[in-house]
């Protein structure tokens, strides 16, 4: 029986207004999108296109374009993805991720459910919160402050 409608029971966070069904997902995002976003996958270490990135400007959900995090909040780690040291109140929910042996904390966008990538804290970086807000680039679009968009 198929079908394109989201069963209650299935919407894990019921504060997400945006979500949708994978079919519809997988029409509007790239494949490598909707691995990363939709199946929780990892873009390679250093090939995402916001690591490096220092423009203002807003970042949002690429796949449901919420304001997610502000480039004031953006900082160098190294890491090899684009670090955050705090998002804007509300976009980002946390979970415990028990995958792969590690009990890391997996964020996602508040709005859609989509997976954005983990926080780790305690690293000692010189931030306000202490905390490494590690996203794939391919999970964020980029707003300047003139409008422009830049996808991930
Ligand atoms: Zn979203």
């Amino acid at each position: 029986m198929a079908t394109d409608t989201v069963p209650v029971e299935n919407i894990a966070d019921p504060s997400a207004k945006k979500q949708k069904p994978d079919s519809e997902w997988r029409a509007i995002l790239s494949p490598e999108q909707f691995r990363v976003l939709r199946q929780k996958g990892t873009e390679r270490a250093n090939t995402g296109r916001f690591e490096d990135h220092e423009e203002q400007g807003v970042y949002t959900c690429a796949a449901c374009d919420t304001p997610l995090y502000k480039s004031t909040t953006k900082f160098h780690s190294g890491c090899g993805w684009p670090a955050f040291y705090d998002a804007i109140p509300g976009a980002v929910s946390r979970h415990e991720d028990s995958s792969f042996g590690m009990t890391r904390i997996e964020i996602t966008c508040t709005a859609c459910g989509g997976h954005l990538g983990h926080v780790f804290k305690g690293e000692g970086f010189a931030t306000p919160t202490d905390e490494r807000h590690c996203v794939n680039s391919i999970s964020l679009s980029f707003h300047d402050n003139d409008g422009k968009i830049t996808s991930g």
